[in-house]
């Protein structure tokens, strides 16, 4: 079996023979760009840079996926948030007022995301696993009024709030649709906004289940959900989403995790932190005790810190693919 039929059955919840080791969420650090010669505003703004970045973190490294994009504001800069590109990721520099028409296709970078795809899917052949990347309506939300704006929203009227995550839900779906058709096998949604850390789970019942369910029923392909934090008190919502995969934060308590989130592929597992500070031995037990906890897809549990030493991520890769 070709990694990305592993990828896909794993994804299916179909069983394999091999694990396999993923960068769901950013695979980018430092010595990745050092390794590369250009910065972290060209990984995100140039297509041939984007391209070279994500196939880096395969050949540098050694993941068995490969993603574009590396942010999650794509959408949000498509819509008209003017966006800040200094510092490792960009982030929001100026608002906007209220959510209009949400179509944001062909706009900003996203035409640039979809042309990544196609040159990944080229550079990397039919047997390589190739992940899309959008936001999840609420997170887009927030990158487009703002938290505090959002928040506000939340308590006073929801319902609007559940109305803006309905119609983006369609938009995101139509994007997801086009990295689907440029060569995405699977689409990870990034919806850190709604971590239980920051967001009520009754609100989250309330405004983002049912338009993560309309996302991906739109989409042809596997759904990865990823939420950062301790998400134990959402996990017996996340089958009703949809997804396939939910990528999971090791703050969670992973045995409890398999049992509640019924029919729905854990990934993720390794903690960035671990990866960050720690080295060797740890690093190694933390990855095999995922695969013990029935994790099959397992990758750092959110974007890599920038100051990660490669060594680290693969001392992981190795310990799961049991090289020495
Ligand atoms: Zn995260």
């Amino acid at each position: 079996m070709n990694l990305r039929s592993i990828f896909l059955s794993l994804a299916q919840g179909e069983d394999t023979e091999k694990p396999i080791v993923a960068a769901i969420t950013s695979p980018l650090t430092e010595e990745l760009l050092g390794l590369c010669g250009f910065t972290w505003s060209s990984a995100h703004r140039s297509r041939e840079h984007m391209v070279k970045a994500a196939l880096a973190a395969k050949s540098a490294i050694g993941f068995e996926t490969v993603r574009v994009p590396f942010d999650q504001c794509v959408e949000a800069e498509a819509l008209g948030v003017e966006l800040d590109f200094e510092g490792y990721y960009p982030k929001p520099r100026r608002l906007v007022e209220g959510i209009g028409e949400p179509d944001f296709l062909g706009k900003g970078r996203t035409m640039m995301v979809l042309d990544a795809i196609r040159d990944l899917r080229k550079a990397v052949g039919q047997d390589f696993p190739i992940l899309g990347g959008v936001a999840g309506p609420f997170t887009l939300i927030n990158y487009l009024l703002g938290p505090a704006k959002t928040m506000l929203l939340v308590r006073r009227n929801p319902s609007v709030v559940r109305n803006y995550a309905d119609r983006l839900s369609v938009s995101l779906a139509n994007y997801a649709e086009e990295m689907v058709s440029a060569g995405a096998d699977a689409i990870v949604i990034e919806d850190m906004a709604s971590s239980p850390d920051v967001l009520n789970p009754t609100i989250f019942r309330m405004v983002e289940v049912d338009p993560l369910r309309r996302l991906t029923s739109m989409v042809d392909a596997p759904c990865i959900l990823h939420i950062c934090g301790n998400t134990l008190k959402i996990l017996s919502d996340i089958p009703r989403t949809g997804v396939k995969v939910f990528h999971i934060d090791p703050k969670t308590n992973l045995g409890v995790a398999v049992d509640l989130a019924r029919g729905v592929t854990l990934a993720g597992g390794v903690s960035t932190f671990l990866l960050l500070e720690s080295s060797g031995k740890s690093i190694a037990e933390a990855s095999l005790s995922c695969l013990n906890y029935g994790i099959r897809i397992v990758a750092p549990a959110c974007a890599l810190h920038p100051k990660t030493p490669i060594e680290n991520v693969k001392t992981m890769i190795k310990a799961v693919k049991k090289l020495d």
